[in-house]
């Protein structure tokens, strides 16, 4: 059976992976996006699957999931999880909007 101590290990060898990928695409994506302390990200909750990829990047604890009901009908499962951003933690950093697979983190004016 799969322990916690082993599932925290895998969480960080995950997060380590991501964060070499986005580090290789970063300096060309970044500069397109707005960042910075006057930015803030902010979440498009109907294209926000509840992956997590976004919480295993941020460095700043700016980003937390809560739970939903679930819109689709044909899915038999009771919940849904979101993302949603903290502004106050939130530095503008932009490597949520990098690492989300469906884009729907996108930076704002704060
Ligand atoms: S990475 Fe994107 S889709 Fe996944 S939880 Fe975060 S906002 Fe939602
Ligand atoms: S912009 Fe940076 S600090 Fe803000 S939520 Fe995204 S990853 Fe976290």
């Amino acid at each position: 059976m799969t322990e916690i101590p082993d599932l925290l290990e895998r969480r960080a060898a995950e997060q380590s992976r991501i964060r070499i990928l986005l580090n290789s695409m970063r300096a060309e994506e970044e500069a397109k996006l707005k960042g910075g302390p006057d930015a803030v990200a902010w979440v498009k909750e109907e294209q926000c699957i509840g992956c997590d990829q976004c919480t295993i990047v941020c460095d700043d604890d700016a980003i937390e999931l809560y739970d939903t009901p679930l819109a689709s009908p044909i899915m038999d499962v009771d919940v849904n999880r979101k993302a949603r951003i903290l502004r106050d933690p939130c530095t503008g950093c932009k490597l949520c909007v990098l690492g989300c697979p469906t884009d729907a983190i996108i930076m704002i004016d704060r």
